[in-house]
């Protein structure tokens, strides 16, 4: 019987004849309870969910495992920390993690199957950044690569990182100098790291964020990315230098913290949603992302070359039609009601 893998909740695994079954970033504890073992790809909560559970083993980095914490602040259990690039082996199955970019500590999971060789990129971002680096390729031949297709639209315009970044930069240099404070709005992790990583290097400014975001940094701080920021939870008003302060909050953020109140603000949105949305709540929309884009992602496929794609996330059925059409490679939605297996053939 070959290995069979379909969506469940999470990308399940079942190995024959030992009907081993391992489970890929579930997306509740419960998904991965009758599973021999769990891995997880990042700590973004729409993959690691598993992280605190009863029992049930699970594998990723030990990164990812301090980011859940920091961003969650709920405990992880049961984890063995899987080292990047070094082969582990879950019964019997010998697996490899490696660089996905997107955050610190996020991988992409080789598979080595007797029969199949699948790769699982969780989600990636394939350009060299300053506080990630970019995707890995596979040294080995893929026979299935399962890939996430977030932004896997060809219509969504993405500029390109550092033109973005430049932007973010101009706007905040504006707004400083007619006395506003930036207010920006961003996802806490990944996102908020990089672009801190970058107004650090560029301008001589203070930057605020809230709790949560200072956690996360702490993690990078002790992974070596020497990132400077402030609590703004612990802001006394009189040490706010409105000339050269900036504000960061969480992505979905719609009040204002109070000690804001008393000053002009201008507020910004970064997310690669605005490639799709137009956020016309905020002054400035920057779609700037840790996601590969449709093109990287096509890039990716075609480097890694497999033999079949199954595309995950995002615009799933959309990506696989332009991976058909354009590598002429097999590729469908991994969720498409055709792929999934019967119970008696999954059982
Ligand atoms: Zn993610
Ligand atoms: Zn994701």
């Amino acid at each position: 019987m070959p290995t069979l893998f379909k969506y469940d909740k999470g990308i399940k695994f079942l190995k024959k004849p030992e009907n081993l079954t391992l489970i890929a970033d579930p997306t509740t504890v419960k998904a991965a309870e009758n599973c021999d073992a769990a891995l997880i790809t990042h700590a973004h909560t729409d993959h690691s969910l598993a992280f605190p559970n009863e029992g049930i083993r699970v594998y990723s980095t030990e990164v990812s495992s301090q980011l859940f914490e920091g961003l969650t602040a709920k405990k992880t259990k049961n984890t063995r920390f899987v080292e990047l690039n070094k082969t582990t082996n879950i019964s019997d199955v010998e697996v490899k993690l490696i660089p996905a970019g997107h955050l610190l500590g996020a991988a992409q999971i080789v598979f080595y199957f007797d029969d199949l060789t699948i790769c699982y990129t969780g989600d990636i971002s394939t350009d060299e950044m300053l506080t990630v680096p970019r995707a890995a390729v596979p040294e080995d031949d893929i026979d299935i690569l399962i890939t996430e297709a977030t932004y896997g639209k060809e219509d969504l315009f993405f500029d390109s990182r550092e033109k973005i970044k430049g932007s973010i930069l101009k706007w905040v240099a504006e707004n400083l100098q007619m006395k506003k404070v930036p207010v920006i709005n961003i996802g806490h992790l990944g996102a908020a790291q990089e672009i801190i990583a970058y107004l650090n290097e560029m301008l001589s400014i203070d930057i605020y964020c809230d709790n949560r975001t200072s956690e996360i940094n702490k993690v990078y701080l002790n992974e070596g990315h020497n990132l400077q920021w402030n609590r703004f939870d612990l802001l006394n008003d009189s040490e706010l230098k409105v000339e050269r302060s900036i504000v960061l909050l969480p992505r979905a953020a719609k009040e204002i913290p109070e000690f804001l109140k008393s000053h002009k603000i201008s507020r910004g949105i970064v997310t690669g949603q605005a490639s799709r949305f137009a956020y016309s709540s905020f002054e400035q929309a920057f779609s700037f992302s840790m996601h590969a884009n449709c093109n990287e992602l096509l890039e990716y496929v075609k480097v890694v070359n497999p033999q079949k794609v199954y595309t995950l996330y995002g615009f799933d059925s959309d990506f696989a039609a332009i991976i058909r059409q354009k590598l002429k490679l097999f590729a469908r939605p991994l969720k498409m009601s055709k792929n999934r297996l019967t119970l008696e053939e999954f059982l």
